[in-house]
């Protein structure tokens, strides 16, 4: 599958591409500034199961989940596209509802739906586009450091452990994407590395330190462990946290001499942010540790829809 991606995405190399595939979006010169592009797809059976959100909650997820991509850049949102296919049998009530959630969804963060596409097909999914704009720094994956802190917004395993709820039968709410629109243009401006957490913590800072040729070492108490997460997982939740995909925060490396000017921002973020570990030299591989400084081995390095089968 990722050879396939490499093969799809042979756009570096050309002038106008500032960054190329193999980052969270990619970031082109299409006119005065730099223009982001990303797409995701959502399809049902793979990664949501019917009667998980309700239609207006699913549109509303597929915007927040490229707009992440897009903050993980240090770009706001601007235009977007959508195409669903559906199941002759949708009701046209439900179409409506999705397309409207996605709208709203695009509004709040400053971006505008500007056409899409409807095709019949065996099961719903949802294929968006979107574009953003930088006013700031580019933040891009490779960049981190050795020396430099690595800090998350927000909390994480929420999504995961809903996921697991549901999947032993119990109604749970699944937890929306959050809004980390204003947080990634602000972060950018300090950031070295910055990318969204999407397949899990140590599996994204995993693609940051391999882009960036550094290793990382984060400590398992400092991770920051959602309510719900520590509820359902009780001395697990820290290593579920960390391992557990989709909670969309963002994930980033500072050099210490940005260490001020990030804490004059963080109270801007309107989320909270956490240092949870250190870049570090050696083999580009994250190292989970206990607070004795023991490796706390993972069961398993993230989510992967591929792998995962
Ligand atoms: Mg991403």
């Amino acid at each position: 599958m990722r050879s396939l991606l490499r093969e799809l995405a042979r756009g570096g190399g050309d002038a106008r591409v500032i960054v190329g595939p193999g980052d969270d979006a990619a970031v082109v010169r299409a006119g005065r500034r730099p223009v982001v592009l990303t797409t995701d797809t959502l399809v049902e059976g793979t990664h949501f199961r019917a009667g998980w959100w309700s239609p207006a909650a699913l549109g509303e997820r597929a915007f927040r989940i490229n707009a992440s991509d897009v903050a993980a850049m240090g770009a706001r949102p601007t235009f977007a596209l959508l195409a669903i296919e559906a199941p002759g049998t949708t009701a046209v009530a439900d179409l409506d509802a999705l397309v409207r959630g996605f709208a709203r969804a695009a509004c709040r963060a400053g971006a505008v739906l500007v056409g899409g596409n409807l095709a019949a097909g065996p099961h719903l999914a949802v294929t968006v586009a979107l574009l953003g704009t930088v006013s700031g720094r580019v933040a891009t994956r490779a960049g981190a450091r050795v020396g430099d802190g690595v800090y998350v917004t927000g909390a994480l395993g929420a999504s995961g452990a809903a996921v697991r709820a549901r999947a032993a039968g119990r109604r749970v709410r699944m937890p929306a994407v959050p809004d980390r629109g204003a947080a990634g243009p602000r972060l950018a401006a300090v950031a070295s590395a910055m990318i969204d957490v999407s397949d899990g913590l140590l599996q994204d800072l995993g693609h940051v330190c391999r882009a960036s040729g550094v290793g990382a070492v984060i400590e398992a108490v400092r991770v920051p462990v959602a309510a719900a997460c520590r509820r359902a997982q009780g001395a697990h939740a820290p290593l579920f946290a960390a391992t557990s995909g989709e909670d969309y925060e963002l994930l980033l490396t500072v050099p210490p001499r940005r260490a001020g000017a990030l804490s004059r921002i963080a109270p801007q973020l309107g989320c909270r942010l956490t240092r949870i570990g250190t870049i570090v030299a050696g083999r580009p591989t994250v190292r989970l540790v206990d607070a004795r400084g023991r490796t706390v081995p993972s069961p398993h390095g993230g989510f992967d829809h591929f792998r995962r089968g």
